[in-house]
């Protein structure tokens, strides 16, 4: 309706401050969640804005939006944004003190609650007292929406199972009529339908943006095969993409002037994915001998450690982090432009999952695998570990029924990423067709294979005729 719309735009600029939608699908999307005649689907890349598609429908219907994220770090940053937007909202979830609770609580037993979004855990949402108040929101009338946010976690099919998030499905029936609404950005299908699947979602409308992201370059070097140790090989690279661009008159410009300007103002920032700590603090060390600054970033490190080195690299005082992937979930930094894996993932979702926090603001970004024999061979062991571990844990009690299927995806995913790896073909089509994306296109400009086919096939004839150590 005519006043809907008003309400939405006036929502979107004075609330949120944007001028316009970020894409037609996020637009979309709002529009069919503002009508709440329907469930919902988004898959939007990571950084492509999917929490406004819930976040202005909550405030324009008012009453209370539910929200399951599945950090309580991803939590505050939710929270702490929408404050300073001054949208009312609150979290209940394991970290509270007791006061904070009764305080959440009493407003949400207020007849008309100040609260506009809770943001929940799916742990949080399995106990019988979050189940009585999300009755109790719903007999009062005043649950509008009910939001899964990171909605792959419910499906191994994804990147980043979670079995708490199994349990929302058991949610649907105490909040009928309410709209539920999915996000994630996986791009699988084979994803999708299992979410929607599992979270008992009826009537589904979907939003799909497809895994092709124009501003991305991904390529792959063999460690074997490079005119430099791979190390130094990789530190020129991220010092390349670091570098900004210059101007035909800007370089002019240089020559003319003192030789010793060359301090390079470095733009923007970095990740490299390393497997374990210790390669990451080795890693730190080599990059320091040739002038890189960078900092480690793993599960290993205190949380305050943590935090600071997360914070260092946000404010672009140190611009590289070298990181397990524990790094990353949740962090919205726009202008990453290049993350690098120093070996590949363990599977093909989780890598576009990784490679993806690049360029989220569209601008030019890299995306390069280191690869090699011996890493394949390492890669395949941790695949297998965590394969018997699964057949363990059928035998056991503790199983979810789930663990045959896992398996699969867990080799499926895993043979698609050493593939992505060791086939010369467009790095874009490799991932489309592994997400079931129909739209798979070379991408002619964007990738090694695309823009020089030649000796990107020669690369890997050179790795495959290389024996195994
Ligand atoms: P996602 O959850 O899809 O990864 P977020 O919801 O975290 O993405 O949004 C990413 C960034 O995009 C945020 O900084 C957000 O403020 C910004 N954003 C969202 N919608 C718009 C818009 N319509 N115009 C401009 N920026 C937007
Ligand atoms: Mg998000
Ligand atoms: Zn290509």
């Amino acid at each position: 309706t005519a006043e809907l719309k008003e309400k939405r735009d006036s929502v979107l600029a004075e609330v949120f401050k944007h001028k316009k939608f970020k894409s037609r699908l996020q637009f979309n999307a709002v529009n069919c969640i503002l009508k709440r005649k329907c469930d919902v689907y988004v898959s939007l890349p990571t950084g492509a804005g999917k929490s406004l598609c819930y976040q202005l429908p909550a405030v324009v219907h008012g009453g209370i939006t539910v929200v399951v994220s599945p950090l309580i770090a991803l939590m505050k940053d939710q929270i702490l944004g929408l404050r300073k937007k001054n949208v009312t909202c609150e979290t209940l979830n394991s970290s509270l003190t007791n006061e904070e609770r009764s305080a959440v609580l009493s407003d949400l037993n207020k007849k008309n609650p100040n609260t506009r979004l809770l943001y929940i855990t799916a742990e949080g949402a399995a106990t019988d007292s979050m189940k009585k108040l999300l009755a109790s929101l719903h007999k009062r009338n005043l649950l509008s929406y009910f939001v899964v946010d990171e909605a792959h976690c419910v499906t191994h099919w994804g990147h980043d199972f979670r079995p708490d998030y199994l349990t929302l499905g058991s949610l649907r029936d105490i909040c009928s009529g309410v709209p539920w609404i999915a996000l994630t950005a996986t791009a699988n299908t084979k994803a999708k339908d299992d979410i929607i699947l599992q979270l008992k979602m009826a009537h589904v409308e979907a939003f799909n943006a497809g895994t092709y992201r124009d501003n991305l370059f991904y390529d792959v070097c063999m460690k074997d095969y490079l005119n430099a140790a791979p190390e130094k090989h990789m530190a020129a690279f991220i010092t390349k993409c670091l570098t900004p661009q210059k101007t035909a008159k800007e370089l002019c410009k240089e020559e003319k002037g003192a030789r010793q300007a060359n301090v390079k103002k470095m733009s923007g920032s970095a990740i490299i994915y390393c497997r374990s700590r210790n390669e990451c603090d080795n890693m730190v060390t080599t990059l320091a001998t040739v002038g890189v600054t960078a900092l480690s970033y793993h599960a290993g490190l205190p949380k305050n450690a943590r935090t600071e080195v997360q914070e260092k690299w946000m404010s672009d005082e140190v611009p590289v982090v070298v990181a397990t992937i524990a790094f990353g979930m949740g962090i919205d930094k726009p202008d990453v432009r290049v993350v690098v894996h120093w070996s590949p993932s363990q599977n093909l979702a989780a890598y576009y999952q990784e490679a993806g926090r690049a360029g989220r603001d569209g601008k030019r970004s890299f995306c390069r695998i280191y690869h090699s024999k011996s890493d394949r061979q390492t890669l395949n062991f941790h695949v297998s570990g965590d394969i018997g571990k699964l057949k363990e844990r059928m035998k056991k009690k503790k199983a979810t029924g789930k663990e045959e299927e896992q398996i699969k995806a867990l080799q499926n995913g895993f043979e698609k990423m050493i593939d992505y790896c060791e086939t010369p073909q467009c790095r874009h089509v490799a991932i489309a067709k592994f997400f079931d994306d129909s739209d798979a296109r070379p991408c002619s400009k964007n990738c090694d294979f695309c823009t020089d086919p030649k000796s990107t096939k020669r690369m890997t004839e050179n790795y495959q005729s290389l024996s195994v150590p």
